[in-house]
């Protein structure tokens, strides 16, 4: 079992891509990388599962071939590692904490979007937090992640 948290930041002038999706017409989050939180956790969680550090030491920002990159694509390039280990991947949840965008109507082309970047099923919920917090505030987006990966 692995676990993995991510936060990025709103910022105007960026296009929103988060769970694999691009949301037209949603305020963009910042980052080295597309933003997109809720790949990053499942990144993260699949390689605190397998043992195998975590995303900043992976695709550090320092690295130029992952500026811009899709939360898709980083989370097949870890998927990729993880397996290269000996680990079968069993599953990933994800639930993203935020006011926007309202993931519901799209919650099921999203798990499919990230479920065939993983190879593996990925769940997606969200909820939020009551107007706590940077969350609660609109200032960003959160996700949180476990991931079950099984040695044989
Ligand atoms: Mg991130």
């Amino acid at each position: 079992m692995g676990v993995g948290v991510d936060v990025h930041p709103f910022a105007s002038g960026r296009e929103l891509n988060l769970a694999g999706l691009h949301w037209p017409g949603e305020t963009g989050l910042a980052g080295h990388s597309d933003g997109d939180a809720a790949a990053h956790a499942a990144c993260d969680a699949l390689l605190s599962a397998a043992g195998l550090g975590d995303i900043g030491g992976l695709f550090g920002t320092a690295d130029p071939r992952w500026a811009g990159a899709s939360g898709l694509t980083l989370l097949e390039e870890t998927a990729r590692r993880v397996r290269a280990e000996g680990f079968t991947i069993g599953n990933v949840a994800i639930q993203v904490i935020g006011n926007r965008p309202k993931l519901a109507p799209r919650r099921a082309e999203a798990e499919k979007a990230l479920s065939e970047a993983l190879g593996a099923p990925v769940s997606l919920s969200a909820t939020t937090t009551d107007g706590l917090g940077l969350t609660g505030r609109g200032e960003g987006v959160a996700a949180v992640a476990t991931a079950l990966v099984i040695a044989l």
